[in-house]
This record gives C-alpha cells, sequence and structure tokens, in this order.
C-alpha cells in the first residue's frame, strides 16, 4: 500500500524505504509500548494483592486482640456470660470473614507459608466455638488453649505481616525502577520516533519539491520538444506530425514552406537580436493569417517556416492566401532604431497537385513544396510558387551545388584567375582584376552560375573576402619573387555594403598581407547604390579612408543618375563590356560608348573600359582617350603563374622608368 501509495506521489525509492522504516518503527515502538504497561499493570496488581494481604493481616491482629480479650474477660469464670458470649460470637465471627478473606487473598498472590497459620487461625475459631458452650474446667482448659492458639497466631501473622511489608516496599521499589526505566525509554524512544519522523518528513518534503521541479522541467522539456521557444510556434516535429494526422483524415491539404529572404544579411549587418525580433514578428503574423484559414503555422528552424491548411483549396483562394501572408509579413519591424521590412518567399504544393502516393506522405509534400520554394526564390524573392514536378530535377541540381559550394570554400577548393589590365595609351601592364574559379568535381563551373548562388545563400560575404585575402596574398608572393608592385582589383557583392563589418575585415587582411592599400582596388557593381545610399556612402568612404581605390563595375547597365555618381568617392568607372563588343556593328554604338565616356569624364572620374576583344575596338577606346583597357585582346583571366610572367621585375621596370 505504502509503495503504491509512493509511486503514486512518484517519490524516491530511499525516502520509501526511510519511511517505511520509519512506520515499523513507530508500530514496533508502540507495541512494546503497549507490553511495557501491560507488565507494569500486572505487577501493579499483584502489589495491589500485596498490600490487600498485608491490611488483611493487620486487620486480623486486631480481630485476634478482640478474641484475646473477650477470651482473657473469661477468666475465673465458670460459664460464659450472655454479654461476654455476643461479644466473643462476634469477635469469632470477625476472625472467620477475615480468614476467608486472607485465604481468598493468599490463593490469589503467590504467598507459601501461609497454610499453616490459616490452619491455626481456622483451629482457634473451633476452639473460640467451642469455648462459647463450655462450662467450668472444660470452659477454663478451652480458654487457655485459644488464648495460647491467639498468642502464636497473632506471632506468625505479625511476622507474615511485617514479611509482607517488605516484599511489598520490594515490589514497590522495583516497580519505581521499572517505572524510571520505562519512563527513560518512552522518553528515548519519543525522541527517536520524532528525529526519525522529522528526517522522513523533510525527505518526503524535498521528495517532494524535488519532484514538482522535475514534473516542471518535464513539462518543459515537452514543450521544448514541440515547440520552439523563439516563436512560441510548434517546431518540426509538432508540424510534422500535425500535418501527418491531417493527411490520414483529409483527402486534400495545402503546405506552404516559407523562407525569410535576405535573412543572413539582417543577422550580419544588424546582429542577432534585430534578427530574432524579425523571426518573432514573422512568426506571430504568419500565424495570425493561418488561423483565419483555419491552419497552422510553425517554425522550422532558421528562417524557416511551415504551414498547413487541411481540406479543398481552390488555386484562387490559396494565391489570396499567399498575398495575404506577403502583406502581413511585409509590415515593418522595429527592433531599437533599427526598421526592417521582412520579406519572403513561398512554395505551395496542394496535395492532389502531386502523385498519389506522394500525396499521403508530409515528407513528399515538403520536399515538393521545397521545389515551389526554390522557384519562387529565383522569380524574385517576396512571391510565391506553386510547385512544378519539372522544376523538381532543376531544384535538387541546384540545391547540391549550394552544398558542394559551401564546402568548396571551407576546404579551400576554388582558386583565383587573374585578368591584366592594361595602360591603352603605352600598352603597359597596369595591374589585375581577380576573379573567382571553381572546378567541381572535374568541371568547370562559370562564376555566371556559382556567383547567383552564393548571392542567394549569404556565402558571398566569405566568398569575396576569401577571393580579396587570396589577390593581396598572391600579389605579395609575386612582390616578394622580385616584380614590381601592380594593381588588384576584387569584386565585392552588393552585400557587403549594408554592414561596416566589411572595412574591419579589408584592414585586417591589408595589414596581415602587408601590401599598400594603393595597389588595392575594390570593385562594386552599380545595383548597390540603389538600396541603402546613406550605409553604401559611410561603407566606402571609410574603405577609401583605408587608401584603397574604388571602381564601379558594369557601368551603363544598371541604375545611372549624376547626382548620384558624383556622390560616391569613386576613383574608376568600368564600362560594361556589353558596350564594347557592340562597337564593331554599327557607328550608333560608338555614339553610346563615346556619350558614357563622356559622363565618366564629367564625374573626374577615371575610365576603365572592359571587354575589349579586337585591335579595332582597342582603337576606338584609345581614341577615346580611355585610360585602362580590360579584355581578351590583352589577356583571359589567367593562372597566377602566367599573370606573374606579365609583370615587368623591379630591375627592369626601374630601368624602362
Ligand atoms: P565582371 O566583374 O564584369 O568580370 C569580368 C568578366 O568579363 C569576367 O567573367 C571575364 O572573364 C569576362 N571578360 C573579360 N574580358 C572579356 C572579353 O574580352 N570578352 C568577354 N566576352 N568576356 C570578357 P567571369 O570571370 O566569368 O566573371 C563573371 C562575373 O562574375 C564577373 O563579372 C563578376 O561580376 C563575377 N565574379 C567573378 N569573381 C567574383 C568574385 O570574386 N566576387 C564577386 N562578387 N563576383 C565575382
Ligand atoms: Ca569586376
Ligand atoms: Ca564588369
Amino acid at each position: 500500500m505504502f509503495t503504491k501509495l509512493f509511486k503514486f506521489l512518484r517519490l524516491e525509492r530511499i525516502s520509501t524505504a526511510l519511511c517505511i522504516i520509519a512506520v515499523i518503527l513507530a508500530m514496533g515502538g508502540a507495541v512494546s509500548g503497549y507490553l511495557a504497561l501491560k507488565y507494569n499493570q500486572v505487577r501493579s496488581q499483584s502489589a495491589l494483592i500485596q498490600s490487600q494481604v498485608f491490611l488483611d493481616g493487620l486487620l486480623t491482629v486486631r480481630d485476634l486482640l478482640r478474641v484475646n480479650v473477650e477470651l482473657n474477660s473469661l477468666r475465673n469464670k465458670s460459664e460464659v456470660d450472655p454479654e461476654t458470649r455476643l461479644r466473643l460470637q462476634d469477635a469469632l465471627d470477625y476472625l472467620y470473614v477475615r480468614t476467608e478473606s486472607l485465604k481468598t487473598r493468599v490463593e490469589q498472590s503467590d504467598n507459601t507459608g501461609v497454610d499453616n497459620q490459616l490452619t491455626m487461625l481456622v483451629g482457634l475459631i473451633s476452639v473460640g466455638d467451642r469455648a462459647l458452650m463450655a462450662r467450668g474446667a472444660q470452659l477454663g482448659s478451652l480458654r487457655d488453649q485459644a488464648l495460647s492458639l491467639v498468642d502464636a497466631v497473632s506471632q506468625t501473622v505479625m511476622t507474615f505481616v511485617s514479611d509482607q511489608f517488605v516484599r511489598q516496599s520490594e515490589t514497590i521499589d522495583r516497580q519505581v525502577e521499572m517505572l524510571d526505566k520505562l519512563a527513560v525509554a518512552a522518553i528515548s524512544g519519543m525522541s527517536f520516533f520524532s528525529l526519525m519522523a522529522c528526517v522522513a518528513v523533510i525527505f518526503v518534503r524535498s521528495q517532494y519539491r524535488l519532484q514538482i521541479k522535475w514534473r516542471a522541467a518535464e513539462k518543459h522539456a515537452g514543450y521544448l520538444a514541440y515547440f520552439d521557444t523563439l516563436t512560441g510556434l510548434p517546431n518540426r516535429i509538432k508540424f510534422r506530425s500535425e500535418a501527418g494526422r491531417i493527411i490520414k483524415d483529409k483527402p486534400s491539404l495545402l503546405v506552404l514552406l516559407c523562407d525569410l529572404d535576405d535573412f543572413k544579411t539582417i543577422n550580419d549587418v544588424h546582429g542577432h537580436a534585430v534578427g530574432d525580433a524579425v523571426l518573432t514578428q514573422v512568426g506571430k503574423r504568419l500565424n495570425r493569417v493561418l488561423l483565419r484559414h483555419d491552419g497552422f503555422a510553425a517554425r522550422l528552424g532558421g528562417d524557416e517556416f511551415g504551414a498547413v491548411v487541411p481540406g479543398k483549396m481552390s488555386s484562387m483562394r490559396t494565391a489570396a492566401l499567399c498575398e495575404e501572408i506577403l502583406r502581413e509579413v511585409n509590415a515593418r519591424v522595429e527592433y531599437e532604431h533599427v526598421f526592417i521590412n521582412p520579406s519572403m518567399s513561398i512554395g505551395v504544393v496542394y496535395s492532389p497537385m502531386v502523385k498519389e502516393h506522394e500525396a499521403k506522405s508530409i515528407s513528399a509534400l515538403q520536399r515538393a513544396a521545397d521545389v515551389a520554394l526554390y522557384k519562387s526564390k529565383s522569380n524574385g524573392k517576396n512571391t510565391y510558387a506553386f510547385f512544378d514536378s519539372e522544376l523538381a530535377e532543376q531544384v535538387s541540381a541546384r540545391k547540391k551545388m549550394e552544398v558542394d559550394l559551401a564546402n568548396a570554400l571551407e576546404m579551400d577548393d576554388l582558386w583565383l584567375a587573374f585578368q591584366p589590365q592594361i595602360d591603352m595609351q603605352t600598352g603597359g601592364i597596369v595591374g589585375f582584376e581577380a576573379l573567382a574559379r571553381w572546378t567541381h568535381e572535374g568541371n568547370f563551373v562559370s562564376p555566371g552560375e556559382f556567383i547567383p548562388v552564393a548571392e542567394d545563400t549569404g556565402l558571398i560575404l566569405d566568398l569575396d573576402i576569401w577571393c580579396f585575402r587570396k589577390a593581396l596574398e598572391t600579389l605579395g608572393t609575386w612582390i616578394a619573387m622580385g616584380h614590381a608592385p601592380v594593381k588588384m582589383s576584387t569584386n565585392f557583392s552588393s552585400v557587403h555594403f549594408r554592414s561596416p563589418q566589411v572595412v574591419e575585415q579589408v584592414r585586417e587582411i591589408i595589414e596581415q598581407t602587408k601590401i599598400p592599400p594603393q595597389y588595392v582596388t575594390v570593385e562594386v557593381t552599380e545595383s548597390m547604390l540603389i538600396e541603402d545610399m546613406g550605409t553604401t556612402t559611410r561603407i566606402l568612404d571609410e574603405l577609401q579612408s583605408l587608401g584603397v581605390g574604388l571602381a564601379l563595375d558594369d557601368f551603363g547597365t544598371g541604375y545611372s543618375s549624376f547626382a548620384y555618381l558624383r556622390k560616391l568617392n569613386l576613383d574608376f568607372i568600368k564600362i560594361d563590356q556589353s558596350f564594347v563588343r557592340d562597337l564593331d556593328e554599327t557607328e550608333e554604338n560608338q555614339l553610346v560608348i563615346r556619350s558614357l565616356v563622356n559622363i565618366a569624364k564629367g564625374l573626374h572620374k577615371r575610365l576603365v573600359v572592359e571587354g575589349i576583344e579586337t585591335e579595332y575596338q582597342a582603337e576606338i577606346i584609345r581614341g577615346l582617350e580611355c585610360e585602362v583597357g580590360q579584355g581578351y585582346l590583352f589577356g583571359r583571366p589567367m593562372k597566377s603563374e602566367d599573370a606573374r610572367e606579365m609583370i615587368p621585375r623591379r630591375d627592369t621596370a626601374a630601368q624602362t622608368a
């Protein structure tokens, strides 16, 4: 029963054992206490009997005295007068009653050796009785006989009484002693049991508290196992189990995968606290919309959310749902004076849209929604797309590339090609543009393929810094091998210009590689300028204050505003190769490039023209007084050793100068 109770209370075995021991001891204590009391009671009873025997003894003596007195009054009498007879008769009756009572008491007690006195008493009474009727000499002899019996009996009764007295006080002494012992035992027993009880209570209490804590921890662990602590939404496990349950019950359901756009950048640029605030808000908003549509949302991990709407959904209703989500999510999030307008891409799959066996598997539906999500991302973000089976293969190839590219970067499997930049007037080498190269599983992957992947995944931040470091290190080894220092350009994706951390990274690499900053150029594209002019200008200024040159890449292809370009402290403008490519074809194209050159000159920027493939193109460009040219005519992007060969050695360079 106790174990059941403790089991119910879910207490530890040790406290269970302790409590059981305490209970057994308490019961044992109670039983032994009871027995001791019983023993004492028996003892007291015998003491009581002893004292009654003692009392009877004394009374007998008194009655004997009465008999003695009456017998003595018969001296010198020949017969018993009626008055004396009555008194003697009365005294003898008393003595008889006393004797009977004494007989019973003696039988009750363990007294031995009193039988003789009793017999003597009985003899005395019968002699007395006979004397009552006797006369003359018979009376005299019976009286004397009776008197001597009274003497003898009195003597023995007195001895018996004093014996009794001694025995009684001994018994009382023993009793007192026993009571003392009992009291000590009772007190120590009580203290011991109280102590045990206290210990047990303390144990039970601590166990109970522990139990409460365990239960709370269990509850919390249970919560953690199924809910995301940041957003409070169900997590991936709960999402899958709930969706799995719905799949069983409903013939159709809608699964959405939602991925925040540029979340890595938000995190990198504004810090994790802002990132967390965005995730929390987006989670709340998404959940709100889904609840309105009788569905539910979950956080699947990182910046990925999932949602399920059970039941039939028309494509119109689905589109309306997605638009509602995007609208809500787009609202501004403010965190400690940072303002973010989050956006997300949504991949949608409606279970009747996939193969029958896949429609019953949440994993298959999630994969399909993932394909749709990719489509949505490549459609330009902040939008949604439906699952399309043809796309599935392309997406899996692209996903593989993402993983492989991240590995390649980590394993140092990327390498750099260097394309020369030439002084258009002298034909001498000005410097190189370092371009990222990736040989993946034995095949060359063009930057046009992997750079957008790196940009989409946020890997570009690390990739650009890797290229920058590698390019400066390479230049360092060339100089160390005796070549004249030349300019080294590397490309920086627009993502860098949203966070000042790039300045620190550039400063550190310049310091570590010991390349004088005047030989370092950072190429940035026009597209980045539109996004956040304030931050971009500040970062570019800081880079320039390090002594680094800045070049605007692909000029002419993007957003061009003079006012805009004037504000930026650019050192070079690189006219995009598309304008050069068309030079051969019509006179008009010459006009286009001419006007671009004029704009650049009007902004007082130095010019680099890229994509020069023919001597004819070079001729025209030279005629436009462009300073620097880059293109296959002067050299394709090449390996480091080949590039190094193009640079004059320091001694020859000095001679030429
Ligand atoms: P970009 O910065 O405009 O680089 C110049 C591209 O034009 C290079 O292509 C180069 O090989 C090519 N090119 C040079 N001269 C000629 C020519 O005469 N004719 C033709 N048809 N093409 C020429 P690549 O190496 O394929 O790079 C493509 C783009 O990839 C680059 O364009 C750049 O935007 C990007 N990229 C390459 N490496 C990096 C990098 O490390 N970081 C970033 N953010 N982007 C990079
Ligand atoms: Ca470039
Ligand atoms: Ca370019």
